[in-house]
């Protein structure tokens, strides 16, 4: 086991040293997902050593080895059981000696529907993964982090998560959901040097997109509707007239996770284009 370097040395020399250089060891789930895979490659280039946390095994082992088995290690878990969230912090640890960053970034779009025609357990379902997922993380981890003196953890959230959008309420319900989360897991963490912040992207380059889009343009039930033309119609009305990449915000959470941020807690970071400020 390779000994662990705790984040705290690192908090205590803060005002002094300014550098996104991330040392400490490194877990999250998401992992074999677009931003997570990116994350993964982020982390991993400033030398992070990563835990991908995912219920998709292929995904997780093609991530895995192209990092390289020395600095990467993958658990194959599904979120929304206590016990196997429990035993993916256990993997962790007993890899690395403990966890000091923790990017809980897992998360399903569910479907595209009114409230009322929404059927209840695609509510049920997006609720589990979105938000008791990411709260049995913050449970299982803050204990850990506790143990080594402090570190940060990132949620991922999403404009979805400070404002409306038609069709997708059990997305958006989740994504407010865990703003609300990180915001009382600030407060109780910050005795602890555990700082805890979101991260919101607006539509990013990802499988979650694609499926958007074609769920969009079978909902539409109209020939001139295609995925082209949705996409077009969204990046729109984001200021910068495109989708982001996964690396746009894997760089944003390597800017939380590391000293850049030390006084950064409690906060929603938009990674978003523009689109909350409005639209052009
Ligand atoms: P993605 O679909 O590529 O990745 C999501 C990953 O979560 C997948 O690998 C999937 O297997 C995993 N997952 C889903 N349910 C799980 C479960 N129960 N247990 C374990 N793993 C599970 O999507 P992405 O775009 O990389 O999304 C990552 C995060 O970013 C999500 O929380 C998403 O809501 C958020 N987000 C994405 C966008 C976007 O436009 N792509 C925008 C804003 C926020």
């Amino acid at each position: 086991m390779t000994p662990p370097t705790h984040i705290i040395n690192e908090h205590k020399r803060a005002d002094t040293k300014h550098d996104t250089t991330i040392k400490e060891d490194c877990t999250y789930y998401g992992g074999a997902g677009g931003i997570g895979q990116a994350a993964a490659k982020v982390f991993a280039a400033k030398g992070a050593r990563v835990v991908l946390v995912d219920r998709d095994e292929d995904a997780l082992k093609s991530v895995v080895s192209s990092l390289g088995d020395d600095i990467a290690s993958y658990v194959v878990a599904d979120i929304t059981h206590p016990e196997q969230v429990e035993g993916y912090v256990a993997a962790a640890v007993e890899r690395w000696g403990g966890i000091d960053i923790f990017l809980a970034n897992a998360g399903i779009e569910g479907s595209i529907s009114s409230i009322p025609d929404c059927p209840i357990d695609v509510f049920d379902q997006v609720m589990a993964v979105n938000v008791r997922g990411v709260w049995l993380g913050l449970k299982y981890v803050i204990p850990v982090m506790t143990e080594r003196g402090g570190g940060s953890i990132v949620i991922t959230s999403s404009t979805a998560g400070i404002g409306g959008s038609a069709g997708i309420s059990p997305y958006v319900t989740s994504k407010h959901a865990v703003i609300g989360m990180m915001r009382s897991a600030a407060l109780e963490c910050a005795p602890l040097g555990i700082r805890v912040n979101t991260v919101n992207p607006a539509p990013i380059e990802t499988r979650m997109m694609r499926s958007l889009e074609e769920m969009r343009v079978a909902a539409a039930d109209n020939s001139e509707i295609t995925v082209e033309r949705i996409k077009q119609a969204t990046a729109s009305l984001i200021p910068l007239l495109r989708y982001g990449y996964p690396e746009e915000v894997a760089n944003m959470m390597l800017f939380l996770a590391s000293d850049e941020s030390s006084f950064c807690t409690g906060g929603v970071y938009m990674v978003d284009g523009g689109r909350s400020a409005g639209s052009p």
